[in-house]
């Protein structure tokens, strides 16, 4: 309190800061929307949003946000899956969710709205009696050494995949190399918890080439 004021009291002039020593009060502020212009004090009402941030005061709101899109890889049920990831670019939030597709030029093309990942989504169909599958849409063939190979597929097409291909020997020599060498395609297949103080949990890899499974025991603590 400046000098003065501490004698004769401070010169409010219906402000919240006097005008002699700058001191300021909780009253009769002039705000401009969530802030004061002259002492600079914020309020949580009438924000300036652009978007989900206020450009006066810099507070946050979780909606609204700005998300720039782009595609990413997420691993689930042992299978790669691409997925949409949004961040905004004003507060960084970052989600993940799935694509929104559209159809795209050819029978099987989608596109997604937002972050462009384009993708083919077949019908596929076995055939009997070849180590094939053909899509019922475009007719677009794919053997089953493809599927058995490709890390975007379920486990369980890719483990009845290499069944198909080993029943009529068709599994590649390097790969029945590797599996009797205990070098395994390692899927992990489920996570079991711990359920309660001191119990065991495990996590369980199956091969898809050959079926092997593995156990990693957790005995607890
Ligand atoms: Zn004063
Ligand atoms: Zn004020
Ligand atoms: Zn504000
Ligand atoms: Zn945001
Ligand atoms: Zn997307
Ligand atoms: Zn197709
Ligand atoms: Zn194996």
């Amino acid at each position: 309190m400046g000098t003065i004021c501490s004698v004769i009291g401070h010169k409010w002039n219906n402000s919240c800061t006097c005008s002699r020593c700058g001191n300021t009060r909780d009253l009769n502020h002039s705000w401009n929307g969530c802030r004061c212009r002259i002492c600079n004090k914020t309020r949580d009402e009438q924000h300036n949003w652009d978007h989900c941030r206020c450009t006066k005061c810099g507070k946050t709101r979780d909606e609204d946000h700005y998300f720039i899109y782009k595609p990413v890889y997420t691993e689930k049920d042992g299978a790669k899956k691409s997925m949409c990831e949004g961040t905004c670019r004003i507060c960084g939030k970052v989600i993940v969710i799935e694509h929104d597709d559209q159809p795209a030029g050819g029978k099987c093309s989608f596109r997604c709205k937002r972050c462009n990942y384009t993708h083919e989504d077949h019908d596929f169909k076995e055939v009997p009696g070849r180590c094939a599958e053909v899509c019922s849409v475009c007719g677009e063939e794919r053997d089953y050494m493809k599927i058995a190979l490709d890390d975007s597929e379920s486990f369980e097409k890719r483990r009845s995949a290499f069944m198909k291909l080993d029943a009529a020997s068709m599994i590649p020599e390097s790969i029945r190399t590797n599996c009797a060498e205990d070098k395994h395609i390692l899927k992990q297949t489920k996570a079991t918890r711990q359920q309660f103080q001191g119990g065991t949990s495990y996590t369980e890899y199956i091969c898809v080439a050959c079926g092997k499974t593995i156990r990693e025991m957790d005995y607890g603590n």
